[in-house]
């Protein structure tokens, strides 16, 4: 019987994982579908039955699902509970368990793709949205040296520098920085990530002093459309090396292939699927 997966999502319709996921499916010869379901909040309760009752195999989790969908699985790994938002779902025999490959995806992404290590260096993250919380969550799990959160609503960075000095334990290495005081956190960090949604669709940061960030540098950015975002492209005027979003949309899917499936997802397949979506 052919494996039904998909996406839930409200809206759900520029989701890339159906393209991304039926790539890998069809390079691993494995006889299953991946579809999208758009479900409203007030459609969350029927379409978990809906999963039960057709025994779909799993799911994948966007917005605005990735918390409310908590009270409806049987079981949350420690990872996602931490994070505190799921984003793939294992349906085993009727036991619906909830995953986040966030974190995980975006690590990899940057050992894989870039070589880098995050073993004692010093980070900058900005941003303080569900993408930074989960980024910041893999981040203090490696054993980095210090993490500073900066946030443009500053309590926002504060509060989350408690919620995952809390649940990290790993207190003395995160720290909330007012936006002020980027020059001197950018003057001793070694990777420079943004998780704002500054740069979709081309925006820019008016605030940002690229110059200060050390030599050698990494710059992130989460933003995938376009690809090279104006922070990208200021960073690569400055000499910085870049990493671009992409690669933690590719490994956080490749990762729930891994949950879904037990094998190793094929990545060049979905990162073609992808280049193509997305028109490259
Ligand atoms: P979110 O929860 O809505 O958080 C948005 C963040 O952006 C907040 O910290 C917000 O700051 C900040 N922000 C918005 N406009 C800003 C501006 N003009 N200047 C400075 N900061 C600004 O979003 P999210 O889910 O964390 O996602 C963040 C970004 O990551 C999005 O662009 C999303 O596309 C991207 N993302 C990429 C992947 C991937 O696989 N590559 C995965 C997840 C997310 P305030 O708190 O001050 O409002």
């Amino acid at each position: 019987m052919t494996t039904i997966l998909g996406v839930i999502g409200d809206p759900v319709t520029h989701s890339l994982s159906p393209v991304m996921q039926s790539a890998g499916i069809k390079s691993a010869g494995i006889d299953a579908v991946y579809k999208m379901f758009p479900v409203t909040p007030a459609q969350l309760a029927d379409f978990v039955t809906e999963v039960r009752q057709n025994a779909y195999h799993g799911f994948n989790v966007t917005l605005p699902h990735k918390q409310r969908i908590a009270p409806y699985l049987d079981e949350i790994v420690p990872e996602a509970e931490a994070i505190g938002a799921v984003n793939t779902v294992l349906n085993r025999n009727g036991h619906l368990i909830g995953y986040n490959t966030d974190a995980t995806g975006y690590l990899r992404s940057l050992t894989e793709e870039q070589q880098w290590q995050p073993e004692d260096k010093t980070i900058t993250l900005l941003g303080a949205g569900g993408a930074a919380r989960a980024i910041g969550y893999g981040l203090l799990q490696a054993d980095i040296a210090q993490l500073y959160l900066v946030n443009r609503t500053a309590d926002k960075a504060v509060a989350m520098a408690e919620e995952l000095s809390r649940v990290t334990r790993h207190e003395s290495r995160v720290k909330a920085m007012p936006w002020s005081q980027l020059p001197s956190c950018l003057s001793a960090t070694d990777l420079l990530i943004n998780a704002t949604s500054v740069g979709l669709d081309g925006t820019r940061f008016d605030n940002l002093p690229l110059d200060t960030l050390q030599a050698g540098a990494l710059v992130s950015d989460l933003v995938y459309t376009p690809r090279r975002t104006p922070l990208l492209a200021e960073a690569d005027a400055l000499a910085y090396t870049t990493h671009e979003g992409l690669g933690m949309l590719l490994y956080q899917g490749a990762e729930a292939f891994q949950i879904w499936f037990e094998k190793e997802a094929d990545i060049t397949a979905m990162r073609q699927a992808l280049l193509g979506a997305l028109g490259d």
